[in-house]
């Protein structure tokens, strides 16, 4: 089976199992959103939200972020962890980011196709695939879908790609991903790894993907039945 086609039955069976992620109306602006990305990685959704606040508390614009002194930034973000590498990537983006374009503002990317929106703000330092991945999904509604540990683990695991890193799966999964399908697709694959496909014990028992999943270290044991809500960063940013 074609891999655009597998991806439409994987989604249409977590429809089936979590519904329609919501979505707020208006998106966040793409520099809030980048920024949020950042202090996303490696720690979980209240920990980076609650960072994501204080930084927009402390400061009133990203340009006062820009001419702070890297240790401040890195005190207002130290709930969300890896200070120093998160605060030197944000204070590192927003002064080249200023240099090249003269103000802080991605909305030149709105002009971009997806290759080249992407290859743009990898250009960065310190802002990789997955960060700019979901700059384009969750604050420009392009139809793609960033590829995070969870995304990685399930899609190889159901077959969709067999790839050995984030940065491969992505590549790969978003070649020709079905459209429109994006944002459910990408949103309900994390609750589905954060509660039923999780890294150490999947709960093949009560997985909806079960027939036509390849992974062949399936566990049919309720071990790991352990049911949490989820709570979607990216979506709620802006909304601070
Ligand atoms: S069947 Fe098991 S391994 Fe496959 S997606 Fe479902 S929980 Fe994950």
């Amino acid at each position: 089976m074609e891999t655009n086609k597998k991806i439409s039955i994987v989604n249409k069976l977590l429809l089936r199992k979590y519904g329609l992620p919501p979505r707020n109306l208006s998106l966040p602006d793409p520099v809030d959103l980048l920024i949020a990305t950042i202090l996303s990685q490696n720690t979980n959704d209240n920990n980076s939200y609650r960072a994501y606040q204080n930084l927009k508390r402390k400061f009133k614009t990203w340009e006062e972020v820009a001419s702070a002194k890297r240790t401040s930034i890195e005190k207002e973000i130290k709930i969300a962890g890896l200070g120093l590498q998160k605060s030197r990537a944000i204070k590192n983006f927003l002064i080249s980011i200023k240099e090249k374009r003269d103000k802080i503002s991605l909305e030149y990317l709105r002009q971009l196709s997806n290759e080249e929106a992407l290859s743009d703000l990898t250009s960065y330092d310190g802002i990789g695939v997955k960060t700019a991945s979901c700059v384009l999904l969750f604050a420009l509604n392009r139809n793609i879908c960033p590829v995070d540990t969870h995304v990685h683990r399930i899609t190889n695991r159901i077959g969709l790609v067999k790839t050995t890193s984030p940065d491969k799966t992505f590549f790969s999964l978003n070649k020709n991903f079905p459209v429109e399908i994006a944002h459910q697709f990408h949103t309900n694959l994390i609750r589905h790894g954060r509660e039923i496909c999780k890294a150490q014990s999947p709960i093949c028992k009560i997985c909806p993907i079960v027939p036509i999943c390849t992974f062949d270290q399936k566990d049919f044991s309720l071990k790991a039945l352990n049911r949490k809500g989820n709570f979607m960063l990216l979506d709620n940013v802006g909304n601070t």
